[in-house]
């Protein structure tokens, strides 16, 4: 299992920061740097050819004691593609991932949805599925100030929190300037909480990932 190595008390409610569709040669770096600053460590999911392209990128993820987990290596939907084409798919990205030295315990699927195959892919690949509770529609390109606004109030204990530091398909936006800007926010917002923000892997022991019960973004219920 990759990740941080975490130094706060476990009876610290955590809450978790996850970044999606990297790495990215400007924004994570960027990104990096304002966790850096916020003193906080988190989660990427990453999708393998980008990881092969940079992985420098992956290396200095790393090296700040962040997660590096496994999203995908086509980012397409599971319901769109046959059991087949994603079991190749997860087979590629880690064989990649383990060739860089990172052997993911959590995956995430592209657009967080999952097939009827899905689970026993999981299982199969000794993998854990993560999905997010609180989706800050940073991809749409929403400045931080109003994604900071409808995603505080939501926050809670356990809370997983889906940002992107990468351009991914569903994308409208054309940086990550504004997720860059929301992590000090955040942090600041979790830690007057009470909470810890961090990576998964300090908030989830073994077994206990998120399922089905937390949305993906694009078929969250209108209203919840
Ligand atoms: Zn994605």
């Amino acid at each position: 299992m990759t990740g941080a190595a975490n130094d706060t008390p476990q009876e610290v409610p955590r809450i978790s920061l996850t970044f999606d569709d990297g790495p990215h040669p400007i924004w994570t770096p960027r990104v990096l740097g304002a966790l850096q600053r916020a003193e906080t460590r988190a989660t990427f999911f990453v999708v393998a050819p980008l990881a092969r392209r940079f992985p420098r990128l992956i290396s200095e993820i790393l090296r700040y004691g962040h997660g590096v987990e496994f999203h995908c290596t086509e980012h397409v939907r599971h319901t769109e593609q046959s059991r087949e084409e994603v079991e190749a798919d997860v087979r590629d990205g880690l064989r990649e991932l383990r060739r860089q030295g990172v052997c993911p315990r959590f995956w995430r699927p592209p657009w967080g949805v999952l097939a009827p195959f899905t689970a026993e892919i999981t299982c199969a690949f000794g993998l854990e599925l993560a999905l997010w509770t609180e989706g800050t529609h940073d991809w749409r390109g929403d400045p931080a100030s109003e994604m900071l606004e409808r995603v505080g109030p939501e926050l809670r204990p356990g809370s997983i929190v889906l940002m992107h530091d990468g351009i991914g398909p569903g994308a409208l936006r054309s940086g990550c300037g504004e997720t860059v800007a929301l992590v000090e926010g955040l942090v600041e917002r979790i830690r007057f909480l009470g909470c810890e923000p961090g990576p998964l892997d300090a908030t989830l022991t073994v077994g206990t990932s998120p399922t089905s019960e937390a949305f993906s973004e694009q078929e969250r219920p209108v209203g919840t």
